[in-house]
């Protein structure tokens, strides 16, 4: 999956447009993925550690996550960040939707082995 396939994919899951997207090849230590308010910018780090990009599932859920902090704060009326809450019950609302349509209603979303792995070394 290349930028413009994600690109692609999250306008048609969200119905939005109005940002970018940069699918940076290189790895980073600190994010998977960053939102740029300011820009508009969702920038997603693409590569693991050994220079392989990620899988396309995990490249789906940091990009929805992300789109879900623009679609906070770009499109939901009168939403505010409360101070100290970077994820709110909301945030998790919208991104289980985004998720949801991406890999199929009614389906658990199944994440690859790798994913678990990754998501259990960063609680
Ligand atoms: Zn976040």
């Amino acid at each position: 999956m290349n930028q413009q396939d994600l690109m692609d994919l999250l306008v048609e899951l969200s119905g939005i447009s109005d940002f970018q997207l940069e699918l940076k090849q290189t790895y980073s230590k600190c994010y998977w993925g960053r939102y740029f308010i300011n820009r508009k910018l969702i920038r997603i780090y693409a590569l693991d550690e050994d220079g392989t990009q990620f899988p396309d599932d995990i490249l789906i859920r940091e990009a929805t996550h992300e789109l879900a902090h623009h679609i906070q704060f770009y499109h939901v009326p009168g939403w505010e960040r409360q101070k100290g809450i970077v994820h709110d019950e909301q945030f998790y609302e919208i991104h289980k939707a985004l998720m949801d349509k991406a890999f199929g209603r009614n389906v658990p979303v199944k994440y690859s082995p790798i994913v678990e792995r990754i998501v259990a070394s960063r609680k």
